[in-house]
């Protein structure tokens, strides 16, 4: 179903094809493609295929699915050349500055991070 293919954010678009991104990674559970306003050298995200909302709104069901997407995060900064280390976000709801209502995990790169982000 359309549903499981992704829902009717942007990301479900992108992971239906419908349009276009710079993919990085994809298999059946999740796809990681280049963020479109990169706030750094390097900054990717790693998106499950399963249109969860946010973090926050995790079931039981999706245990397994939350590690997966850590376990590709490294992989794929990995494959990147992210050899210096990297800085791993997942913005939730209001306070956190989510703005796309479809989990993603964030992956940021190739320069000096700086904590806390503000
Ligand atoms: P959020 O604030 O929800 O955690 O982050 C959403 C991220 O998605 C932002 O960094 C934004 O630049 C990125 N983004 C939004 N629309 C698109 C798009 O159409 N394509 C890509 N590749 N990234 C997008």
């Amino acid at each position: 179903s359309m549903a499981l293919e992704g829902g009717d954010t942007i990301f479900g678009k992108i992971i239906r094809g419908e349009i276009p991104a710079d993919f990085a990674y994809q298999d059946d559970k999740c796809v990681a493609f280049h963020d479109i306003n990169p706030q750094a050298p390097v900054h990717f995200l790693v998106v499950p295929k399963k249109p969860i909302p946010q973090l926050s709104k995790a079931e039981d069901s999706d245990e397994e699915l939350l590690g997966h997407l850590l376990f590709i995060a490294q992989k794929v900064a990995k494959d990147l050349g992210l050899n210096n280390g990297y800085r791993v976000v997942i913005n939730d709801g209001l306070h956190g500055g989510q703005e796309v209502f479809h989990l993603h995990v964030h992956v940021l790169g190739g320069r000096q991070m700086i904590w806390p982000p503000g």
